[in-house]
């Protein structure tokens, strides 16, 4: 089921999510609602608290992407925490379901090491660059209750100023259901 994706100006995408601690029924549920939410939008990664869910989970597709990467499989990550950044920064263009048709580019360390737990509970710590990288940085940021236009240089967030500003009156609408900054539902 698609379900509506919460606005970065609604108070719930500035809370820090709370740990999983065990799966069960509702939560299987959950990420296959969010997995189909994700490719419905056209999105790559999509956090817990970005459909409402109070919870610290994450679902990742990169190859929904038209960037060129090596392919990998979709993954739901559980209470994920990063562990490692590289010293050295890159810089790439980024979206976000929770604000439409908004892509600046921002700079994030280009490797990290980041550890999980999959939807048996098993812990998998991984090494990840490219996009993957990416997404889970950005991913696990909403986690924390980060948005990734806090994450831009001070002259592009200048520059967005506007930009953001319609987008937090509602006057963007997405092609997906979507809640605005005061939790009204646009579609
Ligand atoms: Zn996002």
């Amino acid at each position: 089921m698609v379900i509506p994706i919460y606005s970065c100006f609604h108070p719930i995408l500035r809370k820090k999510t709370s740990a999983v601690i065990k799966i069960d029924d509702d939560i299987k549920k959950l990420v296959e609602n969010m997995f189909e939410t994700m490719y419905k939008a056209d999105g790559i990664g999509l956090a817990a608290n970005q459909v409402g869910q109070d919870k610290s989970l994450i679902v990742i597709d990169i190859n929904a992407s038209k960037d060129k990467h090596k392919s990998e499989p979709p993954i739901t990550l559980i209470n994920p925490v990063i562990e490692q950044f590289s010293d050295n920064d890159v810089e790439y263009e980024e979206g976000c379901l929770s604000i439409p048709k908004f892509y600046e580019k921002v700079m994030r360390p280009e490797i990290i090491q980041i550890k999980y737990l999959d939807l048996d509970m098993k812990e998998h710590v991984v090494e990840a660059g490219n996009l993957l990288s990416r997404v889970m940085q950005h991913e696990v940021d909403h986690l924390n209750g980060i948005i990734f236009t806090e994450r831009l240089s001070p002259i592009n967030r200048t520059l967005a100023k506007s930009k953001l500003r319609k987008i937090q009156k509602g006057q963007v609408i997405p092609d997906y259901p979507y809640i605005d900054s005061n939790g009204n539902p646009l579609k």
